[in-house]
């Protein structure tokens, strides 16, 4: 059976690592504070989005920080969008909100670059303005720049399982500016081979069969989608593989939870993420950290201008 990578080690140790930091920046007078805009009014969306959101809220507080989240609902997409630009400038200039977050999916026909455009680089807790996603391709500090949360979650999760990705082949399924994308662009700098996989793919299973290592964020079960679902099972692994699920729906109508990788794939991986409790703790994990490092760019410019 396949060994279990689970996330909570690393998110224990975030938490002990943010907590020092936040002493530190407290003496600078900053105390992390992390805005969420809630911007989706679809009622099965939104239940889902406020409980991610909750989690999130727990952490920030756990390591001495503050959340204020703000639902904006009811008007048109485009004025919902004017009223969360007006918002995020106020955001971006206030000393109290160090980090800003919005809460991804947003409902169809938003101008979501035009939004995520509008937040300070430097408190961009999502690593999702246009800055922020160039240093993918420019180079980055794993430690010390705002990544994405998942991608780079990964990552760390399999520096702490020392999974060795230099010259693996790595198949990810999925190709977000939110996970796919950003993860096979750090994958590439780590030496790894990446063959990246989408709805359009041809072949996606077969290729996924030759893969070392299997990376699913998909988030589209048959269940739900019929013929364009997407599920890894058991025949779809080469024997030894290691296999990160990352994508999961919750059925609107029964609650039900279902997720990209099947558990027979334990049969045949040599590792993998459990559903529940593999690729979370280390996304949460890694928002900490983008908030400390937000929080940091905010003690940096108030040291460098201070308050009149
Ligand atoms: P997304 O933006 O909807 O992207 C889904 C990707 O899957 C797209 O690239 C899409 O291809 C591809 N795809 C769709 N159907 C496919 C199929 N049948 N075969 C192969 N590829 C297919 O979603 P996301 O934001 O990346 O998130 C993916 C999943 O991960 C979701 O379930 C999300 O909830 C989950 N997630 C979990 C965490 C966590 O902390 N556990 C964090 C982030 C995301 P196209 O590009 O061609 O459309």
């Amino acid at each position: 059976m396949a060994r279990l990578l689970v996330g909570k080690p690393i998110l224990e140790g975030t938490y002990d690592w943010a907590r020092e930091e936040v002493k530190v920046l407290e003496e600078l007078g900053v105390t992390p504070g992390l805005a969420v805009l809630l911007l989706n009014d679809d009622p099965a969306e939104l239940e889902t989005q406020r409980r991610y959101v909750e989690l999130k809220a727990r952490d920030a507080r756990r390591i001495g920080g503050y959340v204020e989240v703000f639902e904006l609902h009811g008007a048109e997409p485009v004025k919902r969008a004017k009223q969360a630009i007006a918002l995020i400038e106020r955001l971006n200039r206030s000393d109290e909100f160090t980090g800003i977050l919005v809460q991804k999916p947003l409902p169809p026909g938003f101008p979501e670059a035009e939004v995520m455009g509008r937040i300070d680089p430097r408190k961009d807790v999502d690593a999702l303005t246009p800055d922020n996603k160039k240093l993918l391709l420019s180079g980055y500090d794993l430690y010390g720049d705002l990544l994405p949360c998942t991608a780079a979650g990964i990552v760390e999760l399999f520096m702490y399982y020392g999974i060795d990705v230099e010259g693996a082949h790595v198949a990810v399924v999925g190709r977000s500016d939110l996970v796919g994308l950003p993860l096979s662009l750090m994958l590439l700098r780590m030496n790894a081979t990446v063959t990246v996989l989408h709805s359009r793919s041809r072949n996606v299973r077969e290729m996924v069969r030759k893969a070392d290592i299997v990376i699913s964020a998909v988030g589209r079960p048959p269940e739900l989608y019929g013929e364009g679902g997407w599920r890894l099972a058991e025949e779809d692994v080469r024997e030894g593989a290691v296999v990160i699920g990352v994508g999961g729906k919750r059925d609107p109508a029964t609650g039900t939870w279902y997720f990209d990788v099947d558990e027979s794939v334990a049969r045949k991986a040599s590792a993998m993420t459990p559903n529940v409790g593999g690729v979370g703790p280390v996304t949460r994990a890694r928002l900490l950290r983008n908030l400390v490092i937000s929080s940091r760019n905010v003690a940096l410019s108030v040291a460098a201008c201070p308050p009149t």
